[in-house]
């Protein structure tokens, strides 16, 4: 019972910023600041997830007992916590930003599981740190929920991500101007405990590199590789570069993975990227209803929409080619780099061809299907088809006499399913031609369908309906979401309310089309 082990490798081995406290403040020649957690009111466990207590060695009693809502709440710690808040800097649409670093997020430790498994404890919103420049280091219970409830919907859906263990309402009140337009308004705070092997960002590398602090550099980029990639092997530059590699193949493997599922991160700042390619950061990330890959959630990239559906897998690129840059000092020349960023679009086209195979339920990608997924991407977009359920269905059709009766259900728009029927009825018809040739028999095909078309996805307006009855006080939805979400490959009799496509009443709704990064 809470004899959690802690190995906390990054304060005992990264230099340690000499002042302590939330002071704001430049933190030079130093990977992390010391600084506790602010107190809160009365903190009160919410929600929390079986999985990840249960990959800690924690269960219900320690969960929802007295202890764990006082240390999950910032009031107090657990034996071998030494709260940290760690340097970096990063590039934020598009223009280096200098240093950010965790200016809400306070690292409580590193817990080795009995498994060897190493899981950084991180609270979200714990208070001020000496990287919160002005803002004050709480967040908001909406955010709060849709942070801890997306983690673990994504984790059950197989894509790589940080997690969430709990969410605490802390019994203070946060102020938020939330669509930045001079409304201020009071709001519950809320803290979440992420968990994951490792936090470290492409931008704890960026933020050396830009101050020329090569040593520093080298040092994360050693500790990194020893603590996060203890697989690697080898020396010196080589290893520089097999490592570099890893990390492009694991963001390819991660964005492709959220072109499969439809989720759109909404802010893909090179300080929100995983050095262990985990999505990281639940801020105004979205879900895609009626496929458009035009389509942001974030109301603040709005006008450039820089992180719309369509252009994660080039933003990865882009933000991958600033590690490079960081990177370089620690190269004689660059094509190591070079060869990691075209392993990065390799593994991509590789795993989106995986995921055409898959999601059209093919033994193998052919070059022509990669066209006909993208011919069906077109005409999913210009007919407004809700991408979920279009996919779901997909296997309901019967190549031996295709018709679009499966699929009604999936159009939001009774005109535009009139005009395009015949349009979706020849690519039908071609389809279930080239299925008819397929290896496959009907049972491999459906299977392997239904673990790749989610028939449950944490669409935005599911989210807010457990956010709006959490604000009246009532926060049974949101582990009766988390508890759908757990499946989301399996028909679950009874829940059928949780598969259907976006209602009209969330289409301009706050929370639900739009998002802002005030949280
Ligand atoms: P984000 O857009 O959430 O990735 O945050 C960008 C930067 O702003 C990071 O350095 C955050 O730590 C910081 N930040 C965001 N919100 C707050 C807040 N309420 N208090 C302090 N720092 C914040
Ligand atoms: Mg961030």
């Amino acid at each position: 019972m809470l004899d959690l082990t802690f190995d906390n490798a990054f304060v005992n081995q990264l230099p340690m910023d000499p002042e302590q406290g939330s002071r704001p403040r430049q933190v030079l020649a130093a990977a992390y600041s010391r600084v506790d957690p602010t107190p809160v009111a009365s903190p009160r466990v919410v929600a929390w997830s079986r999985e990840m207590a249960d990959a800690l060695g924690l269960d219900a009693t320690d969960m929802e007992g007295p202890t764990m809502a006082q240390v999950l709440g910032g009031n107090a710690l657990l034996d071998g916590m030494q709260p940290f808040a760690t340097n970096y800097g990063g590039h934020q649409f598009g223009v280096w930003a200098d240093q950010l670093g965790d200016g809400r997020a306070i690292s409580l430790g590193e817990v080795l599981a009995s498994g060897g498994q190493r899981w950084e404890l991180q609270l979200k919103g714990a208070g001020r740190t000496p990287y919160s420049r002005g803002a004050d280091g709480r967040a908001v219970l909406r955010s709060s929920i849709r942070e801890f409830l997306c983690s673990e919907a994504m984790h059950h859906l197989g894509v790589p991500t940080t997690r969430a263990l709990s969410l605490v309402v802390t019994g203070d009140a946060v102020v938020r101007d939330m669509f930045y337009d001079g409304h201020p308004q009071e709001e519950p705070g809320a803290i979440v405990c992420r968990v994951a092997p490792s936090f470290i960002r492409f931008g704890h590398f960026e933020l050396p590199a830009a101050r020329g602090d090569l040593a520093l550099l080298r040092q994360l980029v050693d500790f990194t590789i020893a603590r996060d990639y203890p697989e690697l092997e080898g020396e010196g530059e080589a290893l520089y570069a097999e490592w570099f590699a890893q990390v492009c193949e694991r963001t390819a493997r991660t964005v492709a993975n959220w072109m499969r599922v439809g989720f759109v991160h909404g802010v893909m700042n090179t300080d929100n990227m995983s050095i262990l390619g985990l999505t990281v950061d639940y801020g105004p990330y979205g879900w895609i209803d009626n496929f458009d890959p035009e389509w942001t959630p974030n109301t603040t990239d709005a006008g450039r929409r820089r992180y719309r559906f369509g252009q994660q897998p080039n933003v990865a690129w882009w933000n991958l080619s600033r590690l490079a840059m960081a990177l370089a000092p620690l190269f004689s020349g660059t094509e190591p780099l070079q060869a990691g960023l075209d392993r990065y679009a390799a593994v991509y086209a590789q795993e989106d061809r995986a995921h055409i195979a898959a999601k059209l339920g093919l033994a193998a990608c052919e070059d022509d299907d990669v066209e006909r997924m993208r011919e069906l991407h077109t005409l999913l977009a210009e007919a407004d088809v809700d991408m979920t359920l279009f996919f779901r269905a997909l296997a309901d059709v019967d190549p031996a006499s295709p018709s679009l009766a499966p699929l009604q259900d999936a159009f939001y728009d009774e005109a535009k399913r009139l005009q395009f029927e015949p349009a979706f009825l020849a690519w039908l018809q071609n389809y279930a031609a080239r299925v008819r040739q397929d290896t496959w028999s009907g049972e491999q095909r459906l299977a392997v369908m239904q673990s790749a078309n989610p028939r449950y996805v944490m669409r935005n307006y599911l989210a807010q309906e457990a956010i709006d009855r959490s604000m009246q006080g009532d926060y049974a939805g949101i582990s009766e979401l988390l508890d759908v979400m757990r499946r989301p490959y399996d028909d679950q009799p009874g829940r059928e309310r949780y598969a259907q496509k976006r209602p009209d009443w969330a289409m301009h709704k706050a929370g639900c089309s739009m998002l802002s990064c005030s949280s």
